[in-house]
């Protein structure tokens, strides 16, 4: 409880970002706070140890900046899910739909070991179509899911549900929830 509030306390909402109507999560001010940053760190690098990860995968682009400490602290590799288009060696792609349009996300094909235990790693679970998206890739790259750890989960999206069939019964958590 401690951990949440510092958490929560360190996270802002923006009002009609990106666009009116939209109620944004700006994790910014976490990221600028030694102590807020390093305990979220510790709380996800905690995880990666129980769940017995082999490798933390982190989303594009804010799941990039939890997942690298989380990777260092808990002693495993890095691997980033990138939007398409920016990884240099051969992928795999999985494309997913938005509220307008679709969007794809990538992975390196070899980035994985067959069987790996991975732990997805984001900022924010809002409708859980890149989370979904990307357990596809790590699937199709033949390792495991060991689990998806968010900071924030927004639950009125329902994420959690459109996630529950690709997770398999691997565990998602969340260390807030709004
Ligand atoms: P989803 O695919 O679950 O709808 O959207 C999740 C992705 O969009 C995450 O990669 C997350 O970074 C981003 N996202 C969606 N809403 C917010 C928000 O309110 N705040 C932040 N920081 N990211 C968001």
């Amino acid at each position: 409880q401690k951990l949440r509030d510092l958490l929560i306390s360190r996270i802002t909402d923006v009002p009609d970002y990106p666009k009116p109507g939209v109620m944004f999560k700006d994790i910014t001010p976490l990221l600028a706070d030694a102590g807020a940053f390093t305990a979220l760190t510790d709380a996800l690098a905690a995880l990666c140890e129980r769940y017995r990860a082999d490798k933390v995968v982190g989303l594009e682009a804010r799941g990039f900046i939890l997942a690298a400490p989380v990777a260092v602290r808990a002693g495993v590799g890095f691997v980033p899910v990138r939007k398409a288009g920016k990884l240099p060696g051969a992928t795999l792609s999985q494309a997913y739909e938005l509220e307008y349009g679709t969007a794809e996300i990538e992975i390196h094909a070899e980035a994985l070991g067959v069987g790996e235990r991975v732990l997805v790693i984001d900022d924010v679970l809002a409708t859980g179509g890149t989370a979904e998206a990307s357990l596809k890739l790590i699937r199709r790259a033949g390792a495991q899911v060991a689990g998806v750890a968010v900071l924030m989960e927004l639950g009125f999206l329902n994420g959690r549900e459109r996630l529950e069939s690709v997770l398999d019964g691997a565990p998602l958590d969340a260390l807030i929830q709004v």
